[in-house]
């Protein structure tokens, strides 16, 4: 369990690790469907793939709000930390006003429920993107994915749809980040001229910075998933924006850098 806590101007922050999934070098190096496997090993080099898992916590004016759920307690082993992360900090569960989903991949919606199936964040409403949820109950349906066909059906009236530039709370709003899935959307943290952007998913891998054209095999979209993640990048590069990735090394903090064509990253210390 790790915590990185942060304001930005007077709202309070915090990336939560909800844990660090052990990612097998051969599964990373088959998820570039559009890449020279033989390419995307050299680009992982000697790395190790980051298999984090870093959730954006907020409270804006006393409205907490947590950026997706993790697993929760239905993970695999070493997940979890989310709850963790929030009692070391002094927050019950049921202290979360807004839920909030930047997409519907596993492990960012498995949380949702405890083990015993009941609700993780009982007082909590839920937010995103109407597009994220037409794409899934579609595709739930087509896969006759009961369990969460149920579990969103019983969860609609919790659910408020929100489009970009749409403020959550006070300082935070809605940032469109289509492709990756269809709603997948971040949130911009901003108050007495300071920002954070939370990207997401916007790229999975830290060499993805210099193959930013390598389709995700998890992308709904490939290609517009390039072109929101090429221009996302130069705002967050132009804008010398603090960023946050879900899936980078933790805290998955850091500015995103531009030499001539060449984009960087640069975590933080
Ligand atoms: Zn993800």
């Amino acid at each position: 369990m790790s915590v990185y806590q942060l304001t930005i101007g007077d709202i309070e922050c915090a990336v939560l690790q909800e844990g660090a999934a052990f990612m097998d070098r051969d599964s990373v190096i088959a998820r570039y469907p559009n890449a020279d496997p033989a390419e995307v090993a050299a680009a992982l080099g000697g790395n190790e793939p980051s298999g984090s898992l870093n959730l954006l916590y907020v409270n804006s004016g006393g409205t907490r709000i947590l950026a997706d759920v993790g697993f929760g307690e239905t993970g695999p082993p070493g997940m979890g930390g989310v709850l963790r992360g929030l009692a070391s900090l002094g927050i019950a569960p049921a202290d979360i006003d807004i839920v909030y989903l930047t997409h519907f991949h596993g492990d960012h919606i498995a949380g949702l429920c405890n083990a015993d199936g009941s609700l993780a964040y009982p007082n909590a409403r839920y937010v995103t993107m109407q597009a994220e949820w037409d794409e899934w109950m579609a595709r739930w349906q087509a896969a006759s994915d009961d369990q969460n066909l149920e579990r969103f059906r019983g969860l609609r009236d919790r659910f408020s749809f929100v489009a970009a530039g749409d403020e959550v709370a006070p300082g935070v709003t809605v940032v469109d980040l289509v492709g990756h899935t269809q709603g997948h959307s971040g949130l911009l943290v901003e108050a007495d001229g300071k920002w954070l952007l939370h990207v997401v998913d916007l790229l999975h891998q830290a060499f993805q910075f210099d193959h930013l054209d390598w389709h995700f095999g998890f992308d709904s979209d490939g290609a517009l998933a390039v072109e929101t993640r090429r221009r996302t990048l130069q705002r967050c590069a132009d804008e010398e924006l603090l960023t946050l990735f879900y899936h980078l090394d933790f805290p998955g903090l850091g500015k995103v850098e531009k030499d001539g064509e060449i984009f960087a990253w640069k975590p933080i210390n």
